[in-house]
C-alpha cells in the first residue's frame, strides 16, 4: 500500500549504514523518539506499516511494540532535503517511551526565557499596536495616541522617561518597571508611528556588536 522508493534514501551516507529516523505523532504534531533505519529496517517498516528500526544497543532489527504491543502505525514517510534524514508521521498505539510518557523527549534540560519574553514586544508591536492603528477603535488608548499625532506620542515617550529618571532614584523596583513599561510602550507606538520595526532598532544594535 505504501510506494516509497528505497533508493531515495542515503544509506550509504554514513559507513554504518544507519540513517536518523524521527518519529512524529500524525495527531498531536508531538516529536515522539528518534532511532536509526538500514536498509532492511526500512523495507520491513514499509511491508509491515509498523516501525521497525535498527536497534544500536541490540545490534539487530527492533520493531518498536515488540514486546509492549505499544507500535508505531506507519501514516507517511517523508525525506529531508539532502536525503539523510527521514521524518515518519505515525499513530502510537500505546505509549512511545518506555518509561511510559507519550514522547521520548519530555524532559526540558535548557531554555532560553529570557528571549521568550523579549520576543513578546515583537508581538505587541505587530499585532496589538499596528492594529489599533490599521482599525481605529474609540475605546482604545493606543488608538487615541495615533490620533494625538507624531508630536504628543514622542512628548509622551519624554514624559515617560522623565518618570523611568524619577523611579531610577526610588528602591521601589515595581514602580520602576511599571514606569520603565510605560516607557517601552509608548516607544513602540511612536515606532508604528514613524513606520518602522522594533526588528529594524534591533537590527542596529546588532550592527554595533562585534
Ligand atoms: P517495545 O519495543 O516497546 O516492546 O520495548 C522493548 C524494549 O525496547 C524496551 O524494554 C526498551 O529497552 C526498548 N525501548 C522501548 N521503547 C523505547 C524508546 N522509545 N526508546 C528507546 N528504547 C526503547
Ligand atoms: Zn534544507
Ligand atoms: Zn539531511
Ligand atoms: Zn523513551
Amino acid at each position: 500500500t505504501m510506494n516509497k522508493n528505497k533508493s531515495t534514501i542515503a544509506f550509504d551516507k554514513s559507513a554504518d549504514g544507519l540513517v536518523p529516523v524521527v518519529i512524529q505523532d500524525v495527531h498531536s504534531d508531538k516529536v515522539l523518539m528518534l532511532g536509526f533505519m538500514n536498509e532492511e529496517a526500512y523495507e520491513k517498516t514499509l511491508q509491515e506499516g509498523t516501525v521497525t528500526f535498527y536497534s544500536r544497543s541490540k545490534q539487530r532489527l527492533w520493531t518498536k511494540g515488540e514486546t509492549s504491543g505499544n507500535f508505531l502505525l506507519v501514516k507517511e514517510v517523508l525525506i529531508d532535503c539532502d536525503q539523510d534524514t527521514v521524518l515518519i508521521k505515525a499513530a502510537p498505539a500505546g505509549p512511545t517511551c518506555h518509561t511510559g510518557a507519550d514522547t521520548c523527549f519530555g524532559e526540558v534540560i535548557e531554555k532560553n526565557s529570557s528571549r521568550g519574553e523579549a520576543a513578546f514586544l515583537n508581538y505587541l508591536q505587530k499585532a496589538v499596536i499596528r492594529d489599533r492603528k490599521l482599525n481605529p477603535s474609540e475605546s482604545s488608548y493606543t488608538t487615541s495616541l495615533f490620533n494625538l499625532g507624531i508630536n504628543k506620542i514622542a512628548q509622551k515617550v519624554g514624559e515617560e522617561a522623565v518618570e523611568v529618571v524619577i523611579e531610577a532614584k526610588d528602591d521601589n523596583d515595581d514602580l520602576f518597571k511599571g514606569e520603565v513599561s510605560d516607557l517601552l510602550f509608548h516607544l513602540l507606538v511612536l515606532l508604528e508611528q514613524k513606520n518602522i520595526d522594533l526588528d529594524d532598532v534591533i537590527s542596529v544594535l546588532r550592527s554595533r556588536h562585534a
